[in-house]
């Protein structure tokens, strides 16, 4: 089974965010996605690739042209108004109409317009880090295209975060999104004409900004399973009231088991099953495990092989898997190699035959 990564993530490291009322180190951490590369470096049958490169017009498919510009430009932009050269942060936010116009030219302006939140700091090689984590899932998109049933893109920085026009949690570029418009404009039409592509967003938190960019798109479906927002980030979006034909909402309470979260699973399964999807994306976060320091669920580390055990039995279509969150530092490869052992054991047993 591939798996994709760039190095170019390192650069993408900011010395802080700002939650719960207080400064503490950022919690996307560089070592994140390298500890997910060594565990996967030793784990056999998974055979590790680089990022290709793309044409940046995949990216202005799912987001905004104002927005993309903006990531590009903001740091240099930002430095050279004698800001603070360890890294933008906002300090006010854009709300309602305050959105319904262009922001001001100011960099504090423009800051508070395109971002979400204070936990999602951008630095000298942050755009170079997004670039390369959108690049990560397009060449997962691209080896599916080319015949592989499963493949992994251990993208970083993640993106479910990430919508139309802002940054926030994390997140800048909509890597699934990326990918499941990628796999749409480029896979082989069948007899409607269309191509539909599910997204199934397993992070403990929204996918606020996933949401946000399929109701930009045609024939994408996200399923997504996450904490109750009235107790959990992003606290305003995540509600069933906000399903509609694209996104389907799962949200779950504090103290959610292996137990009640598999039932769930399976509800979602079996509507990405209907939606009739010819490809999925799953956003895969392990902050649902017990022990991740930005969940609240209560997921054992031994229950990720039994989810995707059974979607690989429930849904016969080519599977991409993308990273997004999962914060115990202890546990996190292992979780994450935990649901991805039954697709490394099907590629196998598909490669022999
Ligand atoms: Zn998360």
């Amino acid at each position: 089974m591939k798996v994709v990564h760039s190095p170019h993530h390192i650069g993408h490291n900011p010395p802080k965010e700002f939650i719960s009322n207080h400064v503490e180190a950022y919690g996307e951490s560089p070592e994140r996605a390298e500890l997910i590369l060594e565990a996967l470096m030793d784990t056999p049958d998974a055979e590790i690739t680089r990022a290709e490169h793309f044409d940046l017009r995949h990216f202005y498919k799912i987001h905004a042209p104002s927005y993309l510009e903006y990531l590009q430009t903001a740091y240099e932009e930002w430095v050279a108004a004698g800001l603070w050269p360890e890294g933008i942060m906002p300090e006010f936010f854009a709300l309602g109409h305050m959105r319904d116009r262009p922001p001001s030219r100011s960099p504090e302006g423009k800051a508070g317009f395109y971002m979400t939140d204070s936990c999602t700091m951008i630095v000298k090689g942050t755009w170079e880090a997004i670039r390369f984590s959108g690049f990560t899932a397009l060449t997962g998109a691209k080896h599916l295209l080319r015949g592989e049933r499963f493949v992994f893109s251990l993208c970083r920085p993640p993106g479910h975060h990430a919508g139309y026009d802002y940054a926030g949690g994390y997140c800048f570029v909509n890597n699934a999104g990326l990918a499941a418009k990628f796999l749409q404009d480029q896979g082989e039409l069948d007899d409607t004409g269309s191509i539909k592509v599910a997204i199934l967003d397993l992070d403990f938190h929204h996918g606020n900004g996933t949401q946000d960019v399929v109701q930009h798109l045609e024939n994408i479906l996200l399923v997504s399973i996450h904490g109750d927002p009235d107790y959990s980030y992003p606290y305003l979006t995540g509600f069933t009231s906000e399903n509609t034909t694209k996104n389907i909402n799962y949200p779950l309470p504090p103290g959610t088991n292996d137990n009640d979260y598999f039932l769930i699973f399976r509800e979602a399964i079996a509507s990405i099953r209907q939606f009739g999807a010819k490809y999925l994306v799953v956003s895969l976060g392990v902050d649902t495990f017990e022990m991740d320091q930005l969940g609240n669920f209560r997921l054992s580390s031994g229950i990720y092989g039994l989810l995707s055990g059974y979607l690989i039995n429930e849904l016969p279509v080519p599977v991409l898997i993308v990273m997004e969150g999962g914060y115990n530092i202890e546990f996190l490869a292992k979780n994450v190699v935990s649901f991805l052992t039954p697709f490394l054991v099907q590629m196998k047993s598909i490669k022999q035959k």
